[in-house]
């Protein structure tokens, strides 16, 4: 069996094989992405070892390879599109917004209300500030953060992402010591306490006893979109805990904002943060991200009430921040969001989906689990052995470092291109994004291709019974 440590994908493995025959044209182009791409790609979640598909074009649910290959999509543009590919209202308004100019350098109508959808949907926001990315949005709101307490810690969970920036570069994705990654300097490293979830005691503890904290962080789905779900009971020990301590609670709604349900995390769990970020579906599938939060967080940005603070006041520019074209898909998007409550629409999509992926393992006796919230789905392909039953399979169970593993096994990399040698397309975690436009249909494809891969697998001797 292939272990976390064996990322390269098998020679000798029929699954690699049908995957690099279908793909002739995506192997032609990633021979030329790779002389001027590091690793022939744009995103370091977008590798695959031999190399990953290129795409052509996506509507609703689907999407098509340069070979003609026809996916059921659950990428789902990293988590943008809540409402689909290439949906048509979106497509026009963006179109008309073309013509009508695509960066004034001015203030305009839309971005107006854009900040108004945000305000109207997401509990915690009083007021709102845009980005280019959830990244900005990240740096901007452990910046306000920071000037609002005067202090430089920020308390933050291993695992959990926030963007690359360096503030929040280590122990994410790699580091989880608080070691610092290549390029980031260890006393910005230091100015994170990363601390495990499971405890949550453990967090209320250090926040009671050090006065260094500017702000709590976190990713309310638990580390990278639920891969490592949160202890019950947690984001409510935080609210509480920061309130009382006068730390800032900092919730990270990249993921979950407009998709949890319309209002998020904060609005499923019903706890309001002080500060969120937004990024992804806020943005209707163009680039762009948002803060939001408390009237006195944010104003900390204008230029007036700072002068009548007598305070200096946080410097905010940014060329692309609720520019024209992303403003008009945003605006277009979070209206039928809200609307049509497209979140509640995936959330049924996807558990259907769960339920019936965790029948394809009970009845071909696969020792895997299927799990995830909302419109998500993880699989976790348990590379290490452990004692699983699909039918009763809790996440919780494992822990961090199990859950993490699976994901950067090379047997998620055959898992992955099994299922999109079947028409389906999943994240490396493996898993996805369900998105309103996704139906009965897809949820056929992707129970067919789930069968049919793990049937190879067992050819492969990649699984054991259960
Ligand atoms: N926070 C979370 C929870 C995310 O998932 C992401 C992106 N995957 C980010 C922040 C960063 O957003 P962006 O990629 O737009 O910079």
């Amino acid at each position: 069996m292939s272990t976390a440590a064996d990322k390269s994908a098998p020679t000798n493995s029929a699954i690699v094989t049908d995957y690099k025959a279908r793909t002739p044209g995506s192997a032609t182009l990633f021979e030329r992405a790779r002389k001027v791409l590091p690793s022939g790609i744009t995103h370091d979640a977008r590798y695959l070892d031999p190399y990953s598909i290129h795409v052509a074009r996506a509507v609703g649910p689907r999407k098509w390879d340069v070979d003609g290959n026809e996916y059921v999509d659950y990428f789902g543009g990293h988590g943008a599109m809540l409402l689909g590919h290439s949906h048509p209202a979106v497509v026009e308004a963006v179109k008309r917004q073309m013509e009508l100019g695509t960066h004034y350098g001015s203030s305009h109508e839309l971005e107006v209300r854009w900040a108004e959808l945000v305000s109207e949907l997401i509990p915690c926001a009083e007021k709102v500030r845009f980005t280019a990315s959830g990244t900005e949005a990240s740096h901007m709101a452990i910046r306000l953060a920071r000037a609002w307490t005067g202090k430089e810690k920020i308390v933050r969970f291993v695992g959990h992402f926030h963007g690359w920036h360096d503030h929040v570069a280590a122990g994410a994705t790699s580091h989880y010591d608080g070691g610092s990654p290549p390029g980031v300097v260890q006393s910005v490293t230091d100015l994170s306490i990363l601390m495990p979830d499971a405890d949550v005691e453990a967090v209320v503890k250090l926040l009671e006893t050090r006065d260094d904290i500017a702000a709590v962080m976190f990713e309310p789905s638990g580390a990278s979109w639920g891969q490592v779900p949160l202890p019950p009971g947690f984001v409510q020990a935080i609210r509480e805990v920061t309130a009382r301590r006068g730390v800032v609670m900092l919730m990270d709604e990249v993921i979950t904002g407009f998709r949890w349900s319309s209002g998020g995390a904060q609005e499923a769990l019903g706890v309001t943060p002080d500060l969120c970020i937004l990024a992804k579906i806020v943005a209707g599938g163009l680039p762009g991200g948002a803060v939001a939060g408390k009237r006195e967080l944010l104003d900390q940005i204008d230029f007036q009430v700072q002068a009548g603070r007598k305070r200096e006041k946080v410097s905010h520019p940014g060329t692309y921040n609720a520019n024209p074209l992303s403003a008009a898909a945003a605006v277009t998007a979070l209206t039928l969001l809200r609307d049509e409550d497209l979140a509640e629409k995936a959330n049924r999509t996807a558990t259907e989906l769960r339920a019936a992926l965790r029948s394809v393992l009970v009845e071909e006796g696969v020792p895997w689990g299927i799990y995830g919230d909302s419109s998500t789905f993880l699989i976790y392909p348990n590379p290490t052995g452990e004692n699983v039953d699909p039918a009763t399979f809790d996440p919780l169970e494992l822990g961090f470092a199990k859950l993490k593993g699976a994901k950067s096994s090379a047997l998620s990399g055959k898992i992955r291109m099994g299922l999109m040698s079947h028409g389906v397309d999943v994240m490396g975690a493996p898993g996805g994004f369900v998105s309103a436009t996704h139906g009965g249909a897809e949820i056929e494809k992707t129970v067919a291709a789930l069968r049919a891969t793990v049937r190879a697998l067992k050819a492969e001797r990649e699984i054991k019974a259960a």
